[in-house]
């Protein structure tokens, strides 16, 4: 049991939860996988073959010489559903004059991850008074982007994984210095 954190335990139960702890597979890898390969999503256009989603030219022309099926992958159902594994709250004094890029910096790792794992990606990017939070499908994304924003933005972060479901909340903080 984690303790680390206090109140921020909350945030974390806040999280939209499923599967269960006998099934050890990624959270993400097991909500509305269709199991059938070539099953083109037709919501964002990812391929599953050999156990992935995969958005690729080769994928789609190869699913359509065999007899492509449409349905939904995990991560447009996740995005359907708001179910979020993953959550980066941006906060401090220096978040809310810099909103613009640090928001630009989240898109544009995001959008990187994406493109090689298409099961990786923004639900939602909210900027609020003097914090920004962002939800993601995957624990591992939010864990990227949180790494991220500490190597462009110095800051410091806070990890906090749910014991249930492995997902995480990471919360980046970074004051703005003194003049
Ligand atoms: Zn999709």
């Amino acid at each position: 049991m984690e303790r680390k954190g206090g109140t921020r335990k909350g945030l974390v139960r806040a999280l939209v939860r499923v599967g269960s702890k006998s099934d050890h597979r990624p959270a993400v890898a097991r909500k509305g996988a269709p199991g059938r390969d070539q099953t083109v999503c037709a919501g964002c256009g990812a391929v599953f073959t050999g156990q992935t989603w995969r958005r690729s030219a080769l994928r789609l022309r190869t699913a359509a010489e065999h007899g492509s099926v449409r349905g939904t992958c995990p991560a447009c159902l996740q995005t359907a559903k708001g179910q979020a594994f993953g959550r980066v709250v941006l906060e401090g004094s220096y978040v809310a004059g810099h909103a613009e890029e640090l928001i630009r910096r989240i898109r544009n790792v995001a959008a990187r991850a994406e493109f090689t794992q298409p099961e990786r990606r923004l639900i939602e990017v909210a900027a609020r008074k003097s914090t920004i939070e962002v939800l993601t499908t995957s624990q591992k994304l939010a864990h990227r982007l949180a790494r991220e924003m500490v190597k462009a933005f110095r800051g410091s972060v806070s990890y906090n994984w749910s014991d249930g479901d492995g997902s995480l909340l990471a919360v980046w903080r970074r004051d703005e210095e003194e003049p």
